[in-house]
């Protein structure tokens, strides 16, 4: 109506205090639920708790017509339409578990004009019979859950998200709204794309957690390390998150002998272990958990202290959800992650497993993780402008790069020199194993083969242990000073590099394995 578009937001607000009681919109909230009322294309990129639910949910109630909402959970589906329901609002769902004859009620109401808001999982919708139906309905919009699984540079590819394009086409007049928890700048472009939006706003909230202090730390003595946060917060809770079931298993007992009230989580164990171990963490019966990824999802305890990474998550996507269950109430919290050149194969190997035409891609997600944990850019700052934003202070206080706790290197320039020629030496046709190799002097037989021994370069780093300089490779590429390249993954210069040969440009190194401890977060003193 005439109101609504002069002032989008009064009517939205007003609904927003009758129905959910809430006085305000959170900032961003305010400009998704203006775009969806306008209807405008968007894509809303929201923390988990950021609010994306009612970006959506008070738009419908504004706005004439149905809307339907996209979501691949069935259970988070039912939530939400219950919620919904027992707010007073017009909701409903369909799936595969309810009866032809309530599928036959929700279509009546449908025609009816009865229902505000419809739940549908994507491959629900895109059958034939529910889209040549949905075409015979006033249909206002299209909210997009979890729309990060529409593309495959994301973490949770879903191929049945992929048809959602054909919406713009069959319902020409209706807008089409992408919500996502988690999305680079990659993905983002990639969800508009993909569903064809027409000049979509994008917007894109707040990615940073002040209270979290981040510690990116080699792992030597994985259990030592980890006990030594542990030891920052007895009586405290915090999780512990480990790559395998396996590794859940075994450092649960580990800590256990060591007097730490701590229990797995993991998806081997049957739903009531499970249920019963995730139920003492949240009513403190226990301290610590040791879990995988599949710990996590829906659980809200606020005082989590510490969220300890035993190796390195999938992607920094997985790392900022993981890592951000500590500190939900604000206060300060620790979060150390424990990393090793080894977590890339591992990963490798389970990519593997799985569908393999999704291995390049999730492969580079693993890749951007491993180079945030050489990285020596103030991990506040690398994580936030991974998710596309620009972070203010210069420096955060909050993380081990800042606080200077990273052993650095005292002639980085100089050790760098040393490598990058080496590089140029190898004439861009070796990886990083046989440069370390190179550099430190092995008597390894490709090596004598090659006749690599005679190189200026050969043994140019004997001084150092292997560790040391594949550390230092490493730090180089996500300095952007080397880059992996092509199928052998070889080694190659970048401009930055060859600049950094001339002695143009500034880089930083740090000497491997210094382990944690020190200070706990900032306000903690
Ligand atoms: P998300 O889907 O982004 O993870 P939700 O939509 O589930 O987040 O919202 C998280 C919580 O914040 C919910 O409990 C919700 O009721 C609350 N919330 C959302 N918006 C507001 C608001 N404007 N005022 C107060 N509480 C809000």
């Amino acid at each position: 109506t005439e109101t609504e578009k002069n002032d989008p937001i009064g009517s939205a607000k007003q609904i927003l205090a009758k129905v959910w009681g809430f006085d305000e919109f959170r900032p961003l909230q305010e400009e998704a639920v203006v775009d969806v009322v306008q209807g405008r294309d968007s894509v809303v990129v929201l923390p988990t708790g950021g609010g994306k639910s009612l970006c959506y949910q008070v738009p419908a109630l504004v706005r004439e017509g149905m809307a339907v909402v996209v979501s691949p959970l069935i259970s988070l589906m039912k939530d939400q339409v219950d919620g919904l329901v027992s707010n007073g609002v017009s909701a409903a769902l369909v799936n595969s578990t309810q009866s032809d004859e309530q599928k036959r009620e929700t279509a009546a109401r449908i025609r009816r004009g009865e229902i505000d808001l419809l739940y549908l999982a994507p491959e629900r919708l895109l059958t034939n019979r529910t889209l040549d139906f949905l075409t015979t309905v006033p249909i206002s919009f299209f909210a997009i859950d979890e729309a990060h699984c529409v593309s495959n540079w994301g973490h949770d590819f879903r191929p049945e998200y992929r048809g959602l394009r054909i919406l713009k086409q069959r319902f020409p007049s209706a807008s089409v709204h992408a919500f996502t928890a988690t999305a680079s700048q990659r993905v983002r472009d990639d969800i508009a794309e993909q569903l064809d939006l027409v000049s979509p706003s994008v917007l894109v909230g707040n990615f940073d957690r002040p209270n979290l202090t981040y510690r990116m730390i080699r792992r030597d003595n994985a259990l030592r390390q980890i006990m030594s946060v542990i030891d920052q917060h007895r009586d405290e809770s915090g999780v512990v998150y480990c790559i395998t079931r396996k590794e859940v298993e075994q450092t649960a007992a580990a800590l256990s002998a060591e007097g730490i009230s701590a229990l797995p989580y993991h998806a081997g164990l049957d739903d009531a272990t499970r249920q019963q171990n995730q139920d003492a963490f949240i009513r403190e019966q226990v301290n610590v958990i040791v879990a995988t990824v599949a710990f996590g999802m829906g659980i809200d305890k606020s005082n989590v202290r510490f969220v300890i990474h035993a190796g390195m998550p999938k992607s920094i996507e997985h790392y900022q959800q993981e890592s951000g269950r500590a500190g939900r109430d604000g206060l300060a919290s620790q979060c150390v992650l424990l990393y090793s050149g080894g977590d890339l194969m591992t990963w490798k190997r389970i990519l593997e497993l799985g569908d393999p035409s999704n291995v390049e891609e999730a492969m580079q997600n693993v890749r951007a993780m491993a180079d945030l944990c050489t990285g020596v850019q103030c991990r506040h700052a690398s994580i936030v402008n991974y998710f596309g934003q620009e972070f203010d202070a210069d420096n955060c206080n909050a993380c081990d790069v800042c606080l200077g706790e990273l052993n650095l290197v005292d002639d980085p320039l100089t050790l760098s020199q040393k490598i990058l020629s080496c590089v140029i030496r190898l004439k861009e046709r070796y990886g990083v194993s046989y440069t370390v190799k190179v550099l430190t002097g092995s008597r390894d037989a490709k090596i004598l083969e090659s006749r690599h021994d005679q190189l200026s370069t050969y043994g140019l780093l004997g001084e150092h242990s292997v560790a040391a300089v594949r550390t230092w490779i490493d730090q180089l590429i996500s300095q952007g000073f080397l880059e992996r390249y092509g199928e052998y993954n070889v080694l190659r210069m970048t401009d930055s590099g060859r600049e950094l040969l001339q002695r143009k440009g500034t880089v930083t190194l740090t000497q491997p394995a210094k382990s944690s401890g020190g200070r706990s977060a900032r306000s903690s003193a």
